[in-house]
């Protein structure tokens, strides 16, 4: 089980994805643009099922898409599913 992140290293990571891989301040699943602060870090593969803390598995989500997913490992709207995270059986 991956370590907590300190809110100093989710902030890093938030820069990173939002500046310098460009998605900028935006939900990654619903487009919408937010506040810096207003922005949660979503994993792609949820941590409780073994997804890291890398920035590669995390994404900016607004609150609402962030909690709507929960531990799924789809996306809120199965218009985002991607099918590279779409692995079948368990
Ligand atoms: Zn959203």
């Amino acid at each position: 089980m991956p370590k907590q992140m300190t809110k100093k290293q989710k902030d890093a990571v938030k820069r990173l994805l939002a500046n310098d891989w460009g998605f900028g301040l935006v939900c990654f699943w619903c487009r919408q643009d937010l506040p810096f602060e207003q922005l949660t870090l979503d994993h792609l593969l949820p941590s409780s099922k073994g997804g890291s803390n890398n920035p590669e598995n995390l994404r900016l989500a607004c609150c609402q898409c962030n909690g709507s997913r929960g531990n799924s490992l789809f996306p809120p709207d199965q218009r985002y599913r991607s099918s590279s995270l779409n692995k079948s059986g368990k």
